[in-house]
């Protein structure tokens, strides 16, 4: 309370400051709310995806487990069937042909193709082993039955095949065009994803992912292959490509509603795969945020990480050695129904803020008016408005207490009556107005004259005391030094008159009596000062 009277002023600032402080610690604590709130949401929504995404490549790794398991168990039991050994025996009149075609069926089947006995010989990883040729043939021949099934628009991947090491192979869709066969085959065999089959390369014989490959079919992102072995022979390799057009539209179909930012699906060495967004499948992210997001993925299966201004989640597939990233910019964050509301946040806090700011100045403004007048009505209550000097009761009030100090110390006090001559002359000659102008006047003269220590005031219409702690002596000569400085100078009465002001003291002092009372030493001073005046005024008088 004390703290308000005495510091109105820093008492609003603080509270001002506390409300301010209040309201947006409130709001930033809201605000993190919704982003948490906004962040989880949005990786959540990524996991579904990467999920989605997962369930299709587990359903294609499943397609390949089936095919190899047919082939495996239609090489150990070959099934007779009479089209099948037509083709078989018609493979042996084929056999020294460049590239020879083989069909199950003209009409319900897809072509087994493959180069002439002495080509096989060119390629390292390639062996045309007559005891084993016929039953994988006959294999082959079956499974051309089923993949003819496949439907390139409904189908996750874009293309399934069986390349076999004895130099032929079978594909759901027809080998690239205008390309040597045989050269083409030749970069097949050398591709990671058909080295990598050799047992010394995959002991486990496990499937294996690899990246965007040149020999698989159109813009492929990823090609699946599972090496097919039996009685500890490697027989060949099944594979599956996955064209980034495809994944793309499986990311699109997995979508949520609300918006996303942008989805790309990497591989786990950060190389771009696929995308769900147009345009190129990859951010703009710099090499040295490259190598923290690659840091970041190498720790954990999902979380998120800031990038300048966007905000990335990533989840790693369980297939596919892949990862999807979701990129957030701030503008993308915004436009979503949370977004608005953390800029409905914002925007109220701003208004809020604006309001206190306003209400602050003009509190502000008011106060300082209201100390003002407070301050002038104090002036006014212990002043003198003409003279600018203590009123009487001001004066009466510090005289005493410095009368009262004097004593208690034990120094001297004395008092000065002071009453100017003939002033009802000057009234009556020059006017009220040159009066109070001489008033006035005569009031500065005092105050220049006595020591700031010494209490002046006006005490009647034109009589004036002075309270000092001094002695008698001291007291007469600075009256007197008064008088002097009065009647030494001429006042302008106006009207182009100017005319000298005198007047006379009465002084009385402590010393003499030892008494220090105030209102007796004022009445012995004012005793003595009517003597001056009927001595002939001008005078000071300090004895009766
Ligand atoms: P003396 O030398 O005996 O003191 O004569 P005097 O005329 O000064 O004394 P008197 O007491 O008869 O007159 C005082 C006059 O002071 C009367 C009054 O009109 C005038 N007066 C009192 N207060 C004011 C004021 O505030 N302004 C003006 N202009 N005159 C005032
Ligand atoms: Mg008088
Ligand atoms: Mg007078």
């Amino acid at each position: 309370m004390k703290l308000a009277h005495s510091h109105p002023e820093a008492v609003i600032h603080v509270c001002f400051l506390l409300v301010f402080l209040f309201s947006s610690v409130l709001t930033w604590r809201e605000g993190s709310v919704l982003k948490a709130t906004y962040e989880l949401s949005q990786r959540a929504s990524l996991k579904d995806i990467a999920d989605d995404l997962d369930r299709q490549f587990q359903f294609s790794l499943d397609q390949l487990l089936f095919c190899r398991n047919m082939l495996q168990q239609v090489m150990r039991a070959p099934a007779e069937n009479s089209q099948m050994r037509r083709q078989l025996d018609y493979f042996s009149l084929l056999r020294s042909q460049p590239v020879w075609h083989l069909y199950a069926s003209m009409t319900h089947s897809l072509p087994l193709s493959g180069i002439a006995d002495d080509a096989v010989a060119a390629y390292p990883l390639l062996r045309r082993d007559d005891a084993r040729l016929k039953p994988e043939l006959a294999a082959t021949l079956m499974m051309s039955l089923i993949l003819q099934l496949n439907d390139a628009n409904r189908d996750f991947h874009s293309r399934l095949w069986y390349l076999s090491r004895a130099g032929f192979w079978l594909s759901s869709t027809p080998l690239p065009q205008g390309e040597d066969t045989l050269r083409y085959l030749t970069r097949v065999v050398n591709a990671p994803w058909f080295t990598a089959m050799r047992p010394e390369s995959n002991l486990s014989r496990q499937p294996r992912w690899s990246g965007p490959d040149a020999t698989a079919a159109g813009r492929s992102a990823l090609t699946l292959s599972l090496p097919v072995d039996l009685d500890g022979y490697w027989y060949g390799v099944l594979a599956m490509d996955f064209s980034a057009a495809n994944i793309r539209q499986q990311l699109l179909l997995s979508l949520p509603e609300r918006p996303m930012g942008s989805i790309l699906f990497y591989d786990i060495n950060l190389r771009p795969l696929a995308s769900a967004v147009d345009g190129p499948a990859t951010a703009h992210f710099t090499a040295e945020q490259i190598a923290r997001l690659q840091r970041a993925i190498a720790h954990s299966d999902r979380g998120a990480l800031r990038l300048d201004t966007r905000y990335i989640s990533w989840v790693k597939t369980r297939y596919a050695r892949g990862v999807l990233i979701n990129v957030d910019t701030l503008r993308q964050s915004l436009t979503g129904s949370t977004g608005q509301v953390a800029l409905a946040l914002l925007g109220m806090w701003l208004l809020f803020t604006l309001a206190l700011l306003l209400s602050h100045q003009l509190i502000i403004r008011l106060v300082r008016r209201l100390l003002a007048m407070q301050e002038k009505l104090r002036w006014r209550a212990s002043h003198d408005g003409l003279t600018k000097m203590l009123n009487r009761s001001a004066f009466f009030e510090r005289a005493n207490a410095l009368a009262y100090e004097s004593q208690l110390r034990q120094r001297p006090f004395s008092v000065i009556q002071l009453d100017l001559d003939r002033f009802k002359q000057v009234n009556d000659s020059y006017g009220h107005e040159a009066g109070d102008r001489v008033l006035a006047y005569a009031a500065a003269v005092i105050d220049d004259t006595i020591d700031p220590s010494a209490i002046a005031g006006r005490v009647g219409g034109e009589e004036f005391c002075i309270a000092l702690a001094v002695t008698a002596d001291e007291a007469v000569a600075i009256a007197e030094k008064v008088r002097v400085a009065l009647a030494q100078k001429q006042v302008f009465a106006g009207n182009s008159a100017w005319l000298r002001v005198t007047a006379s003291l009465g002084v009385a002092s402590s010393e003499a009596s030892g008494d220090y009372h105030f209102k007796s030493l004022r009445s012995i001073a004012d005793r003595r000062l009517y003597i001056a005046k009927t001595s002939g005024r001008n005078r000071v008088c300090d004895r009766d």
